[in-house]
């Protein structure tokens, strides 16, 4: 290999950390509450879905606009096929929404703290990113729709996380309506957490010219290895978003597999009720222990130690084989973001717990 390198990367890219995901460790018996998969496995309905895959289909391309699929997103959601686009993971729908949208000329809100991979599609477009601060000391709320509408004021793209990740909290539903009226740019939800809440904007969606919601298979569907996500918006933002997507981006295997799981929404609903139970269970004995916990709309909780030391915790959980999720930070750095688990693994978590507590 030649000893001297020169960069030819812009320099954006050169500056750039890149995204990092939640670790996947490869350690066994591990109670893994780190990354916010589901707690219990997808459909059965999918080993039926594979074994009438004929593998030899293979040699030609998908379908690129997914349109099978699609059809079935937009039943679900009792919206028309053409509000509907499919992406591989939410992911590639927020990498086409930033490619649509930002630019160094057109800045992109966000909510402080939030999903830490908005920044890093932003610093891709060279877009400035407007940080709009939510209230650590009661329960990360979000400022009052005068005060947001102000500090966004200058965005072309505002997304709005709901539920929030990391801290799990929903914002009401009223509030998004005004905000949708008063911000003059795209409002993008990103719903990733939506099955878990008990409302969701897909309404608006209908409603309004101005907003995307975006969806994905990996939390509530418990399908993160599949990569599937989707976006639910007006036609012509479809259709705009349809131009810049990778032409096929959505593979052949994944679009049959994610058509049995949308059509099992029975299992889907089953399973996030007993997700949203075990969240309740979780919370309560959390605060038994003194632990505060932000109310949760999701299938993770955000929680702080009674003095405050999450670092300290999260070592001492590693040590005894459970990971979860720590961002060091002014706001966050007091809390863990917990998974909710199994009940057998909720309940190991809270026995490491009791004997971590000084
Ligand atoms: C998990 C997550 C996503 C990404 O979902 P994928 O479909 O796995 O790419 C998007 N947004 C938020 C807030 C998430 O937590």
């Amino acid at each position: 290999m030649n000893e001297s390198y020169k960069s030819f990367f812009r320099p954006a890219i050169d500056a750039l950390s890149g995204y990092t995901p939640g670790e996947q460790p490869k350690i066994s018996n591990l109670i893994k509450l780190n990354t916010n998969e589901n707690a219990y496995p997808p459909s059965p309905k999918l080993e039926q879905a594979f074994s009438d895959f004929n593998y030899q289909n293979l040699r030609r391309y998908p379908d690129p606009m997914a349109d099978k699929l699609c059809t079935a997103i937009a039943a679900r959601h009792g919206v028309a096929r053409s509000q509907v686009i499919a992406g591989n993971g939410s992911d590639d729908i927020l990498t086409m929404v930033f490619r649509a949208f930002t630019s160094p000329e057109l800045p992109v809100a966000v909510l402080d703290p939030t999903y830490s991979l908005y920044p890093t599609l932003a610093a891709m477009q060279e877009a400035r990113v407007i940080k709009i601060a939510l209230d650590a000391r009661n329960n990360f709320a979000m400022p009052d729709t005068a005060t947001l509408l102000r500090q966004a004021a200058t965005a072309n793209l505002l997304i709005i996380t709901r539920p929030n990740a990391p801290t799990g909290n929903s914002f009401e539903l009223q509030q998004m309506r005004e905000i949708v009226t008063g911000f003059n740019g795209i409002v993008l939800f990103d719903e990733a957490y939506a099955d878990f809440a008990d409302d969701n904007c897909v309404g608006l969606a209908s409603e309004f010219s101005n907003v995307i919601v975006s969806r994905t298979s990996s939390k509530s569907f418990a399908l993160a290895g599949l990569r599937f996500g989707y976006a639910l918006a007006h036609p012509q933002i479809i259709t705009g978003l349809v131009k810049l997507k990778d032409s096929y981006n959505m593979d052949m295997l994944t679009q049959h597999l994610a058509t049995a799981a949308i059509g099992d929404l029975e299992y889907l609903n089953a399973t996030v009720a007993k997700v949203r139970c075990n969240r309740e269970n979780l919370a309560q004995e959390l605060r038994m222990l003194g632990y505060k916990v932000v109310p949760s709309q999701a299938n993770f909780l955000f929680a702080a130690p009674p003095d405050g030391d999450a670092a300290r915790i999260f070592r001492g959980l590693r040590e005894n084989a459970i990971i979860v999720r720590y961002f060091p930070g002014e706001t966050t750095g007091s809390y863990l973001r917990i998974t909710v688990g199994l009940p057998e693994q909720n309940a190991e978590l809270i026995a490491v717990l009791r004997k971590l507590l000084r």
